[in-house]
């Protein structure tokens, strides 16, 4: 482990372009059996037939190929099993193939109810399959920014629609600005519990001592968009990527997740399961501002500069002064005085049975943010 961050810290210092640092920082041990020790194997992943899978529709695209939803038939039961199929072009390079098996490798180790479950894997022919449990409810950041109070929105690009939906939305703050209860669209207890969620996945992680490294609201789903929804971590990229010597150059120098990162890690390259506290505070920010993107408008550049100089996101609009008291001490610039996920799991706990903090009033975004929004 110790290696690996040292390794970190070799490419953080290394001057913007500088490609020799990158190459020089080759892990040894990628592609071995038990990566790092950390008991990562390749080998034993559970196995799924590919007869017993039928693809239904495509769900999106990953970094390695196109997602599916399927169906699964398991051979000791009658009932098809609704799961997500994540697929490697036949193409691929022997480096995404392997990059592809150790994400499905780092899933397998877990089994827990705020994670998402590795159900197999195919890799007996192409297209190689990875089968996961499927979670319906798309990613944590659309749903918020979908969930928010606000008329709907028209869809066709035409400049008079653009006038209607401003139009459409300026009437619907106007409402909002006077009706209180149609602003419940999804009450605080929604989002502590969503945030409950996270914190849960996060400790069993912490307990394990595996570091994530990019928590945030994009990187879990949830079960299902209705009542009884639960959330779970889903994407694990990042932590797949650290056996990469070039894993932060993809597409550019903006791979990092910058904004969910605590100083110590862009600064010393130093991470810990204190970086995902930190993270994680984001994600909590992430929830109670409903899917605004932090320090929006800032560059990452900017925000480091900022965040180091001790600058902190604002409180979200509306969110409760002890919620925000909580991100803030994920935001402790020295990593060990950070909240464990034990200890906030308690906190978030406790809000949930604060009726004080659960009769605030749900925060309202009134600007039109831009749909999507990157790191
Ligand atoms: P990336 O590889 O870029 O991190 P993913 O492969 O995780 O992206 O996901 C690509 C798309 O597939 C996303 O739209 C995501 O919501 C969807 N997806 C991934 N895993 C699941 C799952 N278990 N259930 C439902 N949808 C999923």
């Amino acid at each position: 482990l110790l290696e690996q961050e040292v390794q970190l810290h070799r490419l953080r210092n290394a001057p913007e372009g500088t490609e020799n640092a990158l190459s020089m920082a080759f892990n040894p041990h990628y592609g071995s059996e038990n990566i790092l020790g950390q008991g990562i194997d390749v080998r034993g992943l559970p196995k799924v037939a590919r007869e017993s899978l039928k693809l239904v529709k495509a769900l999106g695209q990953g970094a390695f190929g196109e997602v599916y939803q399927g169906l699964y038939l398991h051979c000791n039961s009658p009932e098809e099993m609704p799961v997500a199929v994540k697929t490697l072009p036949e193409m691929s390079t022997g480096q995404a193939e392997a990059d592809f098996l150790m994400e499905a490798a780092i899933m397998a180790k877990f089994s827990h109810p705020n994670i998402v479950h590795l159900i197999g894997v195919c890799f007996d022919r192409h297209p190689r399959f990875i089968v996961l449990e499927l979670l319906a409810g798309g990613d944590l950041k659309n749903f918020l920014r979908e969930s928010r109070p606000r008329p709907e929105r028209a869809t066709a690009l035409t400049m008079q629609d653009l006038l209607q939906s401003s139009l459409d939305v300026c009437r619907g703050c106007r409402y909002l600005e006077g009706s209180p209860v149609h602003t419940q669209v999804l009450p605080v207890q929604e989002l502590l519990q969503s945030s409950l969620d996270v914190c849960r996945g996060c400790r069993y992680l912490e307990a394990r001592r595996f570091i994530h490294r990019d928590i945030a609201a994009r990187n879990c789903l949830l079960t299902s968009r209705g009542p009884g929804r639960a959330v779970k971590i889903a994407d694990f990229g990042m932590a797949r990527d650290i056996y990469r010597a070039d894993y932060y150059k993809k597409g550019g120098k903006a791979m990092l997740p910058i904004k969910w990162m605590p100083p110590e890690a862009y600064i010393d390259g130093l991470f810990t399961c204190k970086t995902d506290v930190w993270s994680f505070g984001v994600l909590m920010w992430e929830v109670f501002s409903l899917g605004v993107m932090p320090y929006t408008g800032c560059s990452n550049r900017e925000v480091m500069e900022m965040v180091s100089g001790g600058g902190r996101l604002e409180k979200p609009f509306g969110c409760p002064q002890e919620v925000y008291r909580l991100m803030c001490e994920c935001w402790n610039p020295s990593p060990a005085a950070r909240p464990s996920f034990t200890a906030m799991q308690e906190r978030l706990q406790r809000f949930m049975q604060d009726p004080e903090i659960l009769s605030a009033p749900i925060p309202v975004v009134r600007s039109l943010l831009p749909p999507a929004d990157v790191h």
